[in-house]
């Protein structure tokens, strides 16, 4: 049996000031502790992405951005390369989130390009996916899904996609506090498992991990995470706050898989 390494992976958006972002950084480190059973990943904005390099330098937590764009480097005002993101201390990065997609025109070709580079420039990518509510209410949920899937990866090979991680993260659960049900989360990580298989066969299907992202907090974690099918948590609101993300984590540690 495959075994899975849970990811639990904070989002941290457009909040936190340089001096904020260590100061969590720092906190998180020292509660966090080292345990081999699951892995910890924070992406905090760009202008951060350095300082907190420097803070989980001696430490397991990973750092990760929350996009890039697929040039190399040059005349693109505002946009950060995959090199670029590496030489400031990345290993991770998300790509595709609902916010980006929705406030920022970001479409799966798009998703699918961003992608190319960040594998390219060996980053390992959080693909997000999910559905909105309208969706969800329609039964369009498993086309979306199908849809997100099959055009964010296309033209790539199995070979390519051995580090990928897929984020499900329902956009009607994002910063809502409505997460969605255990079952609920284990049918779509099932269905995306599947896609992954049809498409890259089942090597990369079992291997992949596959995240659930809405409302995550300590209260439903041990919950989510005992579905066979989820292999961790993309966490935004309650990520910046150090006590309950710690919390996240221990109790992620403590699920039996
Ligand atoms: C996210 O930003 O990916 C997310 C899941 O946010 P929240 O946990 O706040 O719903």
């Amino acid at each position: 049996m495959t075994i899975r390494i849970p990811l639990i992976a904070g989002n941290w958006k457009m909040f936190q000031t340089c001096d904020e972002a260590v100061d969590v950084a720092t906190n998180l480190v020292r509660l966090v502790g080292d345990a081999k059973d699951r892995e910890v990943m924070i992406a905090p904005p760009y202008t951060a992405l350095f300082p907190v390099a420097k803070v989980l330098k001696e430490s397991p937590v990973l750092l990760g951005a929350q996009n890039l764009f697929w040039k190399k480097e040059g005349a693109y005002t505002g946009e950060i390369s995959a090199a670029m993101l590496a030489s400031a201390g990345c290993c991770y990065v998300i790509i595709g989130h609902s916010e980006r997609r929705q406030y920022f025109n970001e479409t799966d070709e798009t998703v699918n390009r961003r992608l190319q580079a960040a594998i390219k420039g060996s980053l390992i990518p959080v693909l997000c996916v999910g559905e909105s509510e309208k969706e969800r209410n329609d039964g369009k949920t498993f086309s979306v899904l199908d849809k997100q899937i099959k055009i964010g990866l296309k033209d790539f090979f199995a070979k390519d996609l051995e580090k990928l991680v897929v984020a499900y993260e329902p956009v009607w659960a994002i910063g809502t506090g409505k997460t969605a049900t255990s079952s609920q989360a284990q049918e779509a990580h099932e269905f995306l498992r599947l896609l992954l298989k049809k498409g890259f066969g089942t090597r990369i299907a079992e291997e992949t991990r596959i995240l659930y992202g809405g409302s995550v907090k300590p209260e439903n974690i041990v919950e989510l995470m005992s579905m066979r099918d989820v292999d961790g948590a993309l966490v935004g609101g309650a990520s910046l706050e150090v006590d309950s993300f710690t919390e996240i984590i221990k109790r992620t540690s403590e699920t039996k898989r």
